[in-house]
């Protein structure tokens, strides 16, 4: 056998036996982590410091209060929009071409700027793809349609606990009729698929700690400005800076100066390589 034959099947027993002890959730979720070890690596190795994606929180409602969700309660925080825009402009000035999606702990369609928001990150990162994440409660075909006319690439829908059946035949309905929708089903997913405890803040049975993460490569910034640690911060236990301190300070690269500010870059490549210096990610699980 030729050693490139024999390295090719060597790799592939050896991913087999990995994946055959995995339930189909924690497969997904670890090919999922290996992708982006991959595209972090390859990147470093390019020395671009760009986010994966920009998560940005317009503003602070909900429609729903689910046990598993530790946001903080709705109130009127509303991201201005001259802050919002200085951040996709900065975004642009960068080159930035990953994900973009209005969203933190709230649900975006409550926002009713979101068209017009969103039709300016279109204009301004055309490379962007423009995810929606939604529970569907506010989710009309006319909102569907609108958005994905203001260039919005996707939708990602979740069906959460205490969703009734015809609610939840509405969004599989949403999902049979536009490819661009796809449709969740927390409460099923989250029997199989391993699951977040936010940082410790979420009680789940077997949590699964992390190694390493490449989940604080998800820059995110709430409504009121703050730039946090991660996705997984939702009480703002970790404010990196403030847009809006930055734009009044004078600032044209708000978002830029927070992210790259070197005691930030250097906590995230400690957190890559599994250094938990901060309790947060010593309790951080994703669960069994
Ligand atoms: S390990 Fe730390 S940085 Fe990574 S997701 Fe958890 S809390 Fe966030």
């Amino acid at each position: 056998m030729a050693p490139s034959t024999r390295l090719s099947t060597s790799i592939g027993h050896r991913l087999l036996k990995l994946y055959r002890d995995l339930t189909p959730g924690q497969a997904k979720y670890h090919a999922r982590e290996k992708y982006r070890w991959l595209r972090y690596t390859l990147r470093s190795a390019k020395r671009r410091a760009r986010p994966l994606a920009v998560e940005i929180e317009t503003n602070n409602s909900c429609t729903r209060t689910c046990s598993y969700c530790p946001r903080p309660p709705n109130d009127s925080t509303v991201l201005p929009e001259p802050l919002f825009r200085a951040v996709i402009d900065d975004l642009a000035d960068w080159g930035f071409r990953g994900r973009i999606s209005p969203h933190g702990y709230n649900e975006p369609l409550s926002d009713k700027r979101l068209p017009r928001l969103l039709e300016y990150v279109s204009t301004q990162l055309s490379h962007s793809p423009i995810v929606v994440f939604s529970n569907g409660d506010l989710l009309t075909r006319p909102v569907v349609e609108q958005l994905s006319q203001v260039g919005v690439t996707g939708f990602k829908l979740s069906v959460h606990e205490g969703s009734s059946a015809p609610q939840v035949n509405a969004l599989h309905a949403f999902g049979s009729r536009y490819d661009r929708v796809s449709v969740s089903d927390y409460r099923e997913d989250h029997r199989t698929e391993p699951m977040f405890n936010r940082g410790g803040l979420i009680a789940i049975d077997t949590p699964r700690h992390r190694q390493r993460c490449f989940d604080v490569e998800v820059a995110v910034v709430r409504a009121n400005g703050d730039v946090v640690l991660c996705v997984n911060d939702p009480q703002k236990q970790h404010v990196m800076g403030n847009v809006g301190e930055r734009v009044a300070a004078g600032s044209t690269t708000p978002f830029r100066d927070i992210w790259l500010e070197p005691s930030f870059v250097a906590l995230r490549e400690r957190i890559h390589a599994g250094d938990f210096e901060l309790e947060i990610c010593r309790n951080c699980s994703y669960g069994s």
